[in-house]
């Protein structure tokens, strides 16, 4: 049985300055060690043949599929606030796959090789960070955030050198597509206006495809995309999830969380929470995170200008219109799940004031996020302080105050805060075991548990520990 790959590559039809074609290099010794069966058969691939030899030889980059054109990806981006030139340094996009219901993905292999855009780089990636990839991407799928997703991750047999030797591997990255705010920039910084149209249309049709028949298309994608980012970002915050690398190459057109390099969850709740050892302003930590989104959506706007209006100030006053919405969007989306994770089906003035008072209590209290609102959705608030008790009448009542049921309030809660999250020490100890010693059983009781978050089980309250004090402060570090 063949695995069913269906290719259509339309970035492929985008001028030839928007990438490089090339093929992946192939390694000595593949071996797979990770696939994900279940998002195979969603994607319409059967998961036989893709495990067989040739199909890990797919994964591997040592053998392109029939109907793929492999090519890396042009891109620029704003990292840590300054502008490079960047593209796919170590990432082959194989091509877009579309599935027996007509959804168009890309297919891409990180950690294939050099590519002209590699700079200094070998093109390679560690196992460990890419099993770290697959296990927080397909966690976030589960807890029901926009997100790429990990397909496959399989070993090469051969090394990667950063400070010491580790085990080399390519992961098998699904995405939406691979458009960012960055591709934006290289087209409006490198290309000319045609390209850059091109580009716009191109994303309006696979992304947004609505703004085809706006009055200004491109006034359409740029609110679109603020929208999705606010939302998305929305969503981070309220499940505590810490990017830390939010430069414009790494924040999506299709509005899908991207590179999981240096990320991690909050444990106690602190806005200063920054886990990554490079970002030592704390310039993408958890407080920071929308903020940071609306300064990238800013740099798209600026890169969209020539297509918003013929004449610059017009458009400069039509981006800003829009950049400007930013804020109230993102504390939309924001409260609409502030409320759903409080019970609240009803809005009451006073209520941004109940929420904002219990993270401040988190924070002086210390206590851990994600646990906070498991102890409020299982109805265990076992606290002696006054303060936090205070709050609970407050809250309690304002529960009262609606016209459903307390079961209700308790369902609405259990839908909307994750019982898990996948904490960082127990993310570690997955890794180690399948990195150190080629054990994978922890990896997948961890993305077992992971894969339900709401589900509320027996069997998951062990991963809902918060790390012993031993294991902080959590460090990230991004030689991936
Ligand atoms: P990231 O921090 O993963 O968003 O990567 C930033 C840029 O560095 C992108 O252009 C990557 O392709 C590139 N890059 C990261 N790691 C490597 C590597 N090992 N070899 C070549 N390029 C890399
Ligand atoms: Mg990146």
């Amino acid at each position: 049985m063949d695995a069913n790959w269906n290719f259509d590559n339309s970035y492929a039809r985008l001028s030839e300055r928007f990438f490089a074609r090339l093929q992946p290099t192939p390694v000595s010794d593949p071996e797979l060690v990770m696939l994900n069966r279940s998002l195979a058969e969603e994607l319409g691939l059967h998961a036989e043949a893709l495990a067989s030899e040739e199909g890990v030889a797919v994964f591997a980059g040592n053998r392109v599929p029939e109907g793929a054109e492999p090519l890396a990806q042009a891109y620029a981006g704003h990292q840590f606030g300054y502008f490079n030139m960047l593209g796919d340094g170590r990432a082959i996009l194989l091509g877009e796959h579309v599935t027996p219901s007509g959804e168009r993905v890309d297919i891409q292999l990180k950690g294939s090789g050099r590519t002209p855009y590699s700079r200094g780089g070998d093109g390679r990636a560690a196992l460990g960070p890419m099993l770290r990839e697959y296990i927080i991407s397909e966690a976030m799928h589960a807890l029901h955030i926009p997100t790429t997703r990990s397909l496959a991750v399989v070993t090469t047999g051969e090394v990667v050198i950063r400070e010491t030797e580790l085990p080399g591997a390519v992961l098998t990255r699904v995405a939406a597509s691979h458009l960012r705010v960055g591709t934006f920039q290289y087209a409006a910084r490198f290309l000319s206006k045609e390209e850059l149209q091109q580009l716009a249309d191109y994303a309006i049709k696979r992304h947004y495809p609505n703004g085809e028949h706006a009055s200004n298309r491109y006034v359409f994608l740029l609110e679109e995309v603020m929208k999705k980012q606010a939302a998305l970002v929305a969503n981070w915050q309220l499940v505590g999830f810490v990017h830390g690398v939010m430069n414009t190459d790494n924040m999506t057109i299709s509005g899908e969380t991207i590179d999981y390099g240096p990320c991690a969850f909050m444990d106690v709740y602190d806005p200063k929470t920054v886990f990554s050892s490079i970002d030592t302003q704390g310039r993408y930590a958890y407080g920071n995170q929308p903020y940071m989104a609306g300064w990238n959506i800013a740099r798209l706007a600026e890169s969209l200008l020539p297509l918003l209006h013929e004449e610059e100030e017009k458009a400069i006053e039509l981006a800003q219109e829009i950049i400007e919405q930013f804020p109230a969007w993102y504390e939309t989306y924001w409260l609409q799940g502030m409320r759903a994770k409080l019970g609240l089906c009803t809005e009451e003035e006073e209520d941004k004031k109940l929420i904002g008072e219990l993270l401040h209590l988190m924070y002086t209290y210390r206590l851990d996020y994600t646990n906070t609102f498991r102890a409020l959705t299982l109805d265990e608030w076992h606290f002696c302080e006054q303060a936090l008790l205070d709050w609970y009448i407050r809250w309690q009542q304002r529960i009262a105050r609606q016209d459903i049921t307390k079961d209700k309030v308790y369902e609405r809660m259990r839908q909307h805060n994750p019982a898990i999250i996948p904490r960082n020490y127990r993310v570690e100890e997955a890794l180690a075991a399948a990195v150190e010693y080629g054990d994978n059983t922890v990896m997948e009781r961890l993305l077992y548990a992971l894969s339900a978050p709401y589900a509320y089980t027996k069997e998951q309250e062990e991963y809902a520990k918060p790390p012993a004090p031993s294991d902080r402060p959590y460090r990230t570090f991004c030689g991936t």
